[in-house]
């Protein structure tokens, strides 16, 4: 059994406000949302980041990414979304189990850059 956090939520171990769970994949709000509406979907295959994905998760990656616009459109986000991928201590990833944030409502300003 892993320690991770987010397969202590995948088997109910730590409770989490569900947004949709299936065999393979499994999101939820996020506990400290940076907007309105601040979800997260995960497999729920361990997997570290997106560094760790190879050719034999394309499937689920897929699967992922088809899934995000509708539950977007489920929680109401019928403007749009941001979807977020942080990856390794670089990419400012904090909980090490590959997840996708979406995020919107309010107002999500253009991203910010350096100039
Ligand atoms: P990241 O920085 O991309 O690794 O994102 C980790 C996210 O997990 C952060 O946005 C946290 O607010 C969120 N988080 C941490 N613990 C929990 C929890 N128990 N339930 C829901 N979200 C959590
Ligand atoms: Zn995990």
């Amino acid at each position: 059994m892993r320690e991770c956090l987010f397969c202590k939520i995948t088997r109910g171990e730590i409770p989490s406000r569900k947004v949709y769970e299936d065999d393979e994949v499994l999101a939820f709000h996020d506990i400290n949302p940076v907007a309105p509406v601040h979800f997260m979907l995960i497999p729920k295959l361990h997997l570290d980041s997106l560094s760790q994905v190879s050719s034999e998760h394309a499937v689920l990656l897929g699967k992922m990414l088809l899934l995000v616009p509708q539950l977007a459109k489920e929680q109401g986000l019928d403007h749009g979304f941001r979807t977020v991928i942080n990856t390794g201590k670089g990419g400012g990833q904090e909980v090490f189990h590959l997840h996708i944030h979406i995020i919107g409502g309010g107002n999500i300003p253009p991203m910010v850059r350096r100039n």
